[in-house]
């Protein structure tokens, strides 16, 4: 009587064991957490030579070995699931939804095989294999209540744990949509640079830094030289096509990690370099004056020719300025581009930043 008693309270700690699986996992945990807490509860309920979880990929619906115990065994699980999927055993208990003991097909030493449907009312999740050392006799009911009632703890953690990594993934793929959209928004449609909005945008921040940490910054303001005629005598097509390439051209002479590229207006744009002082910035406008009117861009067999100004200005890291605007800064660089104009186009023209000259000149033209 008494070792009845002994072996019912025994089964009754098992029962109570397996009710609390949940709370042995933290959230959120990996499929692989869950699995090793299931492992151990299942080794503590049954001797087991080898134990294999199979889950339903959801794109296919296959049963695809996510993990195994002993690792060595991967391969002969496999076949084993093979050849239960080709003798039509696999799909009825995965019907049935119910355990069952079935004779090993795989493994060669003539033992029986547990399987374990993983389901919620839902969905069917996978399946769990467990090979025991136990003969089939000697495999009692209780053994198969208790792995039954583990392996539904064991889908209900699984089935929250595959959504909450599924909406994982929808959200990263989804952040990466919005990243890719909210950069799109900032690029200019015919050249690919960076547009006016996102000029607004970050100039300011490229000042704010420059004068807070007394770092240089220079900005070219470029605009191509009687860009009307290119649209006259070639078509605006190929006015299209010169500005596209043309930004190309820049782009690939400039620092791609720092310096970038803005278009300012129709075929205006304002390249901006920070930690670059406007002699540095000078002498780089001055290579891309030279790239520009040497290379010829071909038009349907006719080569197009182009020139452009460049007004440049810029602070230097020994000055010590407050917080200025970015119309200013441009201001005065378009006064620069204005003189290259004026003084026969294809020219750079620089000179560094007075912020004194542009609350002058905005004076001025009140
Ligand atoms: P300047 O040397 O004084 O700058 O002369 P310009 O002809 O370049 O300047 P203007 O401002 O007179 O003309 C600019 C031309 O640029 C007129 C406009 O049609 C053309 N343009 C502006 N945006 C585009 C565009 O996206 N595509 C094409 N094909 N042409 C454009
Ligand atoms: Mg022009
Ligand atoms: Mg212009």
């Amino acid at each position: 009587m008494s070792e009845q008693r002994t072996a019912l309270l025994e089964l009754i700690d098992k029962i109570e064991h397996m009710g609390q699986f949940q709370d042995r996992i933290d959230f959120p945990a990996t499929i692989g957490q869950i699995w090793d807490v299931f492992l151990d509860d299942v080794r503590s309920l049954i001797d087991i030579e080898v134990c294999a979880f199979f889950v339903v990929d959801d794109a296919s619906h296959e049963f695809i070995l996510e993990y195994v115990y002993p690792h060595d065994r991967k391969k002969i699980c496999e076949k084993e699931v093979d050849y239960q999927i080709e003798c039509g055993i696999f799909s009825w208990i995965i019907n049935r939804r119910q355990p069952a003991l079935i004779p090993a097909l795989a493994f060669e030493d003539g033992k029986s095989i547990v399987m374990l449907p993983l389901a919620t009312i839902k969905r069917t999740l996978g399946v769990v294999m467990v090979k025991t050392p136990i003969k089939e006799n000697s495999i009692t009911q209780e053994n198969i209540k208790l792995l039954t009632m583990l392996a539904k703890q064991y889908s209900l953690v699984l089935e929250n744990t595959l959504l909450y990594e599924r909406l994982k993934r929808k959200h990263k793929s989804l952040e990466k949509a919005n990243g890719e959209i909210r950069l799109l928004s900032r690029k200019d449609s015919l050249t690919g640079c960076y547009n006016r909005g996102y000029l607004n945008e970050h100039l300011q921040h490229e000042i704010k830094r420059a004068s807070r940490y007394h770092h240089p910054l220079s900005v070219a303001l470029c605009d191509i030289d009687h860009f009307k005629r290119v649209n006259d005598s070639f078509g605006h097509l190929c006015g299209d096509m010169v500005l596209k390439e043309f930004v190309q051209r820049i782009l690939s002479l400039i620092r791609s990690d720092m310096d970038w590229l803005a278009r300012y207006g129709g075929e205006e744009f304002l390249l901006v370099l920070p930690e670059t002082n406007f002699k540095n910035a000078n002498r780089l406008a001055e290579r891309l004056r030279k790239q520009i009117s040497k290379k010829k861009f071909s038009w349907e067999g006719e080569k197009v020719s182009i020139t452009a100004s460049f007004g440049v200005t810029g602070i230097d890291k020994s000055r010590t300025l407050k917080d200025f605007s970015l119309e200013d800064l441009i201001e005065m660089a378009d006064q620069y581009l204005y003189q290259a104009k004026n003084s026969g186009r294809d020219k750079v023209v620089s000179g560094p930043f007075d912020p004194e000259y542009c609350v002058k000149s905005n004076k001025k033209s009140k």
